[in-house]
């Protein structure tokens, strides 16, 4: 296997009939970067930043969150990366910013970028850094930077995550600070986002679908509850018929769309999204390898004639079972 990933780590990522896709790596520190790099990446399609902030007793600030994007971004493949807002909350914590575990439902609580704007002097240092690390980049040079918040629920979040864009830009300005060009994007995770994507792509320029936690509020449930965990089904029809209704929302607007749950990664998971529509795909760096031999061998045609049969089935062993025959006629 290690020989296998060896020869496709410069292939391009590209289907059987020629369709060029982007296979990005998610990451949760520096270290994370080289196996990005290794596994042939074309870039980092999220670091999650609340990792930097676990493993610090206090808010970092902004110079070293600045350090840190900087030196992420440089060792980044292609020099692309996407950085996500701190997103605590659920099953993570930090004490120094009010957070603890003292909530009924910690996954539908106080998480993420609710969190963040009730802390508007450390979200904007962190926006701040990230707009300070894009200035690394040359104009006209390869290499970009996203910013990714987590957790839009609604059109009034996005204006919000928006203005304090804004008021970073013009801080950075009066202090005569160096600034680069950044994406603005949303993660689409809550089926209230889903259900209103319409509105929330005017808001955007990019959206990248976050379906751990997106199948599990769906689902209304737990995924790390053994009991209800059967429930919680990426594979589920009304999962299905929510990740093709945003993907397609998403292409209509030629907003760019990224999934960066553990399905991206997930061969079964991989022909459906591609069918659906659906050209870059960031997930552990180890899985990248494997979906890059599976795209080779399919053709986009194939895997839109799955959608369709996929979408008029009524329950989640039907898909699972029909896709995982599919997957065996090409491999
Ligand atoms: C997700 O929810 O799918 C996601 C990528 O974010 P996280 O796993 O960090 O919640
Ligand atoms: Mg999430």
């Amino acid at each position: 296997l290690k020989d296998q990933l060896a020869a496709n780590r410069h292939h391009p990522a590209v289907t059987r009939d020629g369709t060029p896709l982007k296979l990005l790596a998610n990451i949760n520190n520096v270290k994370d970067v080289e196996a990005a790099e290794a596994m042939g990446a074309a870039g980092v399609g999220l670091y999650r930043t609340e990792y930097l902030y676990l493993t610090h007793e206090n808010v970092p600030d902004e110079d070293e969150q600045y350090e840190v994007y900087k030196e992420i971004l440089q060792k980044s493949p292609h020099k692309y990366v996407t950085i996500r807002t701190l997103d605590i909350g659920g099953d993570k914590t930090v004490a120094y910013l009010g957070h603890n575990h003292n909530e009924a439902n910690p996954f539908m609580g106080w998480r993420s970028i609710r969190l963040s704007f009730e802390h508007p002097e450390f979200f904007l240092s962190q926006l701040r850094a990230i707009m300070r690390c894009a200035a690394e980049l040359t104009e006209g040079g390869p290499g970009e930077v996203n910013m990714l918040f987590p957790m839009i629920t609604n059109v009034e979040e996005m204006r919000k995550a928006n203005h304090l864009v804004r008021k970073a830009e013009k801080s950075l300005d009066e202090r005569g600070v160096p600034r680069g060009k950044v994406k603005v994007g949303m993660m689409l995770e809550v089926p209230a986002a889903a259900v209103c994507i319409h509105h929330l792509l005017e808001l955007v320029d990019f959206v990248s679908i976050g379906s751990n936690d997106l199948v599990q509020y769906l689902t209304a449930a737990d995924r790390d509850n053994p009991k209800v965990s059967g429930l919680c089904q990426p594979l589920s029809p009304a999962v299905v018929i929510t990740l093709k209704n945003v993907i397609e929302a998403c292409n209509l607007a030629n907003t760019p769309v990224t999934l960066c749950g553990e399905m991206a990664g997930q061969p079964r998971a991989f022909l459906l999204l591609l069918g659906m529509g659906l050209r870059s795909f960031s997930m552990s760096p180890a899985f990248i390898p494997t979906i890059k031999e599976l795209a080779i061998l399919t053709t986009i045609d194939h895997a839109e004639r799955v959608v369709q049969k996929v979408t008029e089935m009524k329950t989640t062993n039907q898909v699972k079972r029909f896709l995982r025959m599919e997957l065996e006629a090409i491999s």
